[in-house]
């Protein structure tokens, strides 16, 4: 599956210094973040810091990765890094943590491993496959994928880490790259709960909503609701602008006062500064949104629930994948809505 590429209805705003590969779909390497954990010397070492210090592996150093495995090494956490490409290792290196050429090398003396990868066959890649997480970790050890995945994948992963005596949480996240940075994330937790209490300090290093919400896979299953709600919320958002626009309207103006009465969100607040300068930069890819929302759709059917809202926007998304704007962030939705609004697209 060939993804687009940015270039493709890019406008010159959007372009970011970036050290990937080619990408290559929702589950394609980007490593668009090299650099980015901003190197900050670590913390000075105390006794009691040095005492509560995990031997952490962290797999996948991409936009939500990078800042994630630099918030642990500020908590005083020794945290190797592994990923497809060096720069962000580099990036973690400078920042304080250790760099692996090798999934089994990071997590070769891991107490934990945390995996942030873009989707399914990644997850399963890292974590399942020959060379992969299970293979190389001790026994004993805590694994726990913070990436969007189905929640089958994650009780398929919690099934065959239980058969080596591994443990496995789901932990996915939300709060975007910005989240990430500030170590503001929403973490939802799937597994046991004993687990979940093992896992709570490194989780409030990396966040401050952290909610253990049930058995293996339901952690996948709160955050596929939350993508749900999140392009819902940047669709009509997306239009309430180009209706503003058309009608002559200040929309700095509108939005500010749209954003102190009931229509007000977190996605206005966090996404009207890309909408009023057509910044589409990511932030969150609309290829993995895509990704998110087949994953909300079938999680979905599989329980019977309908989505007919969630329906027409999971088609909207692929719209804008399919004309080109897989690479920019989800509030690039916008540029669909000029589309179908006969507008020229920002
Ligand atoms: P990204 O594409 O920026 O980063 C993924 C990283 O994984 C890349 O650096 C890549 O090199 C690495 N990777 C892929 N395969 C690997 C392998 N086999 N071995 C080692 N490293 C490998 O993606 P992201 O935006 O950081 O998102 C990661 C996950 O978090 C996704 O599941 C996404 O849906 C989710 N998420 C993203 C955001 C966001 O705002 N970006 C917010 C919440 C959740």
């Amino acid at each position: 599956m060939s993804a687009p590429t940015a270039s493709s209805g890019c406008p010159a705003s959007c372009a970011r210094p970036t050290d990937r590969a080619p990408p290559g779909g929702p589950g394609g390497p980007t490593d668009r973040t090299a650099g980015r954990a901003t190197p900050s010397p670590p913390p000075p070492r105390t006794k009691e810091r040095e005492a509560m210090s995990r031997k952490i592996a962290f797999i996948g150093l991409g936009i939500m990765g990078s800042p994630m495995a630099a918030n642990l090494v500020k908590a005083g956490h020794h945290v190797t890094g592994f990923n497809l490409t060096q720069p962000p290792i580099d990036a973690l290196v400078a920042a304080g943590g250790h760099g692996a050429g090798s999934i089994a090398e990071a997590v070769r003396d891991a107490e934990v491993v945390i995996t942030m990868v873009p989707a399914d066959p990644q997850v399963e890649q890292v974590i399942l496959a020959e060379g992969g997480v299970l293979e190389n970790v001790g026994a004993g050890a805590l694994v726990i994928d913070m990436s969007s995945i189905t929640p089958q994948t994650s009780i398929k992963v919690e099934a065959a880490a239980k058969e080596k005596g591994i443990r496995t949480l789901d932990a996915p996240v939300s709060g975007g790259e910005a989240g990430a940075v500030e170590a503001v994330l929403s973490i939802m937790v799937g597994g046991a709960a004993s687990d979940f209490a093992e896992a709570k300090p490194l989780f409030d290093a990396l966040g401050t909503t952290v909610v253990h919400v049930g058995p293996a896979g339901a952690g996948q299953t709160v955050k596929a609701a939350n993508q749900l709600i999140v392009a819902v919320n940047i669709q009509v958002l997306a239009e309430a602008v180009v209706f503003l626009e058309n009608a002559g309207v200040d929309l700095a103006a509108a939005l500010d006062v749209l954003g102190g009465g009931l229509a007000g969100s977190t996605v206005l607040n966090r996404k009207k500064g890309n909408m009023l300068n057509r910044e589409f930069a990511p932030g969150f890819r609309i290829d993995l949104h895509h990704k998110d929302m087949g994953i909300v759709t079938d999680a979905a059917r599989a329980v019977g629930a309908a989505l007919p809202v969630g329906a027409v926007v999971a088609q909207l998304v692929a719209s804008a994948r399919a004309n080109g704007d897989g690479s920019l962030d989800h509030s690039a939705l916008l540029r669909g809505v000029e589309r179908l609004s006969g507008r020229e697209v920002g």
